[in-house]
């Protein structure tokens, strides 16, 4: 979206959600539930600056805009998604081993064009402004041609973006394979031109065990002691298939985890997807190294990949945060996420409530990333990354909506029963990066 004249000094008037902490897995618990209904929002020079009651509009120099009876939350944050699988998405009939042979490194292969890359990396980044997401930590391809065409787009809209090349030296087709000299050439680059830059930070990413050589991840520990403020992401027991390879090709370690944990790539920043076959030493782990599971429920579904124990790892103290892994997954949207979670937990025997699963897909991913002094919230001082939704759209959620009694009952039928399309509008440290095509509201009263 263009930059237009947008006024700096914004005030939006709608119904406020966000945390002030962790609501917990159980019963559904409001204690750490911050519900301001129709409020004003302010925001100045990109940044949240004041909460007011709708009695106290702003004064004249606001652009007020007045969304009243629909809900305001702090943006999504994706925790592992995949820039190079739109064109994947909803590909049918595999599981992991044989989908990313089938689908996956085809596409990917694609991204070594610079053009093609660019052209994908601004469409992913629109894309998952229009889910209301507006900070992610996401997976290109091997290529650094794909890493920087991610960074450029993310960095056009102002947004917050974890990222970094693929590491895969071997077990992937010769051309999707990078070795261990070049992988590290081509990782320095790419952390000394993006990592830092604005709201961009740098992520070591092996793809996961398999494909690289322990060489490859001993020199993906070194690069994470090397530089101040790295991320790391991976996989890790997705899928039985997949831990019973990794048992053959690490033999001497303890578990999949181990094998990371081993080559140092365990750390506060780092994101590792799944998770689904731990065990409790692993959780342990996890716990003590502060790095967090990113838990992608549509994806495991889709795949067939299996049901993650969240109990266990809250039991644990170990972190997890919301993802919805496209193209593994079959959709961008942080609802429908937070829906596939409430249904993988249903099939185990706990009820996620919708506290629990909008904080982890917003404050508590947040958090988990060392980022919740930027984003997560609607603290005045936290950069205005927000989005506004309709609290229900279409007869039967708005019945559904009507007949709601309190607040959790009302976010739990919003959480089933939205998608993307409920989103009204993204804003990105203040300013609009999405906008709901024929949105005939926001009634702006600009004096
Ligand atoms: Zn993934």
């Amino acid at each position: 979206m263009s930059a237009g004249p947008e006024a700096t000094r914004r005030a939006l008037r709608a119904d406020l959600l966000d945390f002030t902490g962790d609501p917990g897995l159980g019963a559904p618990d409001a204690k750490t539930v911050r519900y301001r209904p129709d409020h004003w929002l302010m925001i100045d020079a990109g940044r949240i600056v004041d909460v007011r009651p709708a009695a106290q509009p702003p004064g004249g120099d606001w652009a007020r805009e007045d969304h009243r009876g629909r809900l305001l939350l702090p943006g999504f944050v994706d925790t592992h998604v995949h820039s190079v699988q739109l064109d994947v998405i909803a590909s049918y009939g595999t599981e992991l081993l044989d989908w990313l042979e089938r689908y996956t490194f085809p596409a990917e292969r694609r991204h070594v064009d610079a053009a093609h890359a660019l052209v994908q990396a601004e469409a992913f980044v629109d894309a998952l402004l229009a889910h209301g997401s507006t900070a992610a930590v996401v997976f290109p391809s091997v290529h650094a041609t794909s890493v920087d065409a991610l960074f450029t787009a993310a960095q056009r809209r102002g947004m917050r973006l974890v990222a970094g090349k693929v590491l895969m030296d071997r077990h992937a087709p010769e051309d999707l394979r990078d070795d261990v000299a070049q992988a590290e050439a081509d990782s320095e680059t790419l952390i000394a031109r993006w990592h830092g830059v604005g709201r961009l930070a740098y992520a070591v990413t092996p793809r996961f065990a398999a494909t690289s050589t322990p060489q490859q991840l001993a020199m993906a520990g070194a690069l994470l002691k090397r530089h101040d403020g790295l991320y790391m992401q991976t996989h890790v027991a997705e899928s039985r298939a997949e831990v019973a390879w990794i048992a053959k090709l690490f033999p001497e370690a303890r578990s999949y985890l181990d094998v990371y944990h081993h080559h140092g790539l365990l750390n506060e920043r780092a994101v590792l997807a799944h998770g689904i076959w731990l065990d409790d030493a692993d959780r342990r782990v996890l716990a003590d190294s502060g790095a967090q599971i990113a838990h992608s429920p549509s994806s495991n579904l889709f795949l067939g990949s299996g049901l993650f124990d969240w109990q266990a790892m809250v039991d644990a103290g170990a972190e997890v945060s919301l993802a919805s892994d496209v193209g593994g997954g079959t959709s961008l949207s942080m609802i429908r996420t937070m829906a596939d979670a409430y249904r993988v937990q249903a099939l185990r025997g706990v009820r996620l409530s919708a506290f629990k699963a909008l904080h982890a897909a917003t404050r508590g991913a947040a958090q988990a990333l060392l980022l919740d002094h930027e984003i997560g919230s609607l603290e005045p001082g936290r950069v205005a990354d927000v989005a506004l939704w309709d609290w229900a759209v279409g007869p039967v959620a708005m019945q559904r909506d009507a007949l709601a009694r309190d607040l959790h009952e009302r976010l739990f039928a919003w959480m089933m029963l939205a998608d993307e399309r409920a989103l009204v509008t993204t804003l990105v440290a203040g300013r609009t990066q999405y906008k709901r095509p024929s949105d005939d509201s926001g009634a702006s009263e600009t004096p």
